[in-house]
């Protein structure tokens, strides 16, 4: 199938709370273009000059969405071309951030780690502390909570981590934080994100195809 139907088929599936973001991540101007064409309008990258670039070249129609980790020498390249920052997961990065925004506030995201040593996040038990932080750093408007499930071949073994992370928005809104947004859910595993609460499902491969391998950054 192409770009256009595999579109068509997720969205056939989406509840209408649910925002698909296509990852285009390493996938040329031409294939956002061709998604763009069937109506889809929130794009994902991860890579920062990677992001600058596509969006200059392809110019008004893509709503950009910033899904990897961020260093702060590179959020120059995503502030004011990306409408969410979904993995930010330091107040050093969230100030910078916020700088560079200015009144035109950014919104962002908490990236949220599962207790996996290696990976980055903020854990578990520090995002509420970590949120109410936020509210203090002008320029960024947080929105909610990102997460990615430690691999598993079983789209079903997400279901746990996608909970917890619903369970933790539910408990920082009754606590009147504003984490209306929970961006979770992949190619394998979207569906079950969404019976847990997704607002946002970040889909590359079931979209664009395999990626070719590209050195991690
Ligand atoms: C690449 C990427 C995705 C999309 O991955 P697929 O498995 O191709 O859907 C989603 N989220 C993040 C953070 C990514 O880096």
């Amino acid at each position: 199938m192409g770009i256009a139907e595999n579109v068509a088929a997720i969205r056939a599936e989406l509840p209408s709370t649910v925002t698909l973001i296509a990852v285009s991540k390493t996938r040329p101007a031409a294939d956002v273009r061709e998604a763009l064409a069937t109506g889809q309008v929130n794009f994902g990258e991860n890579y920062a000059q990677e992001l600058r670039d596509k969006a200059e070249e392809i110019g008004a129609g893509p709503r950009w969405h910033f899904i990897g980790s961020l260093q702060r020498n590179k959020v120059k390249y995503v502030v004011g071309r990306a409408a969410l920052i979904h993995d930010v997961d330091s107040l050093a990065l969230a100030e910078e951030i916020g700088k560079r925004s200015g009144d035109a506030a950014t919104g962002i995201l908490i990236g949220v780690n599962f207790g996996e040593e290696q990976k980055s996040g903020i854990p578990v038990g520090q995002v509420l502390e970590f949120a109410r932080q936020l509210a203090g750093v002008s320029g960024v408007a947080l929105r909610g909570l990102m997460a990615i499930p430690p691999p598993s071949e079983d789209p079903e073994a997400a279901a746990p981590y996608f909970a917890e992370l619903a369970a933790l928005a539910a408990k920082g809104r009754a606590d009147g934080l504003p984490l209306h947004e929970l961006s979770m859910g992949m190619s394998h595993d979207w569906r079950v994100a969404i019976r847990h609460g997704a607002t946002l499902v970040r889909v590359g491969s079931a979209i664009f195809g395999a990626r070719p391998a590209k050195a991690p950054i």
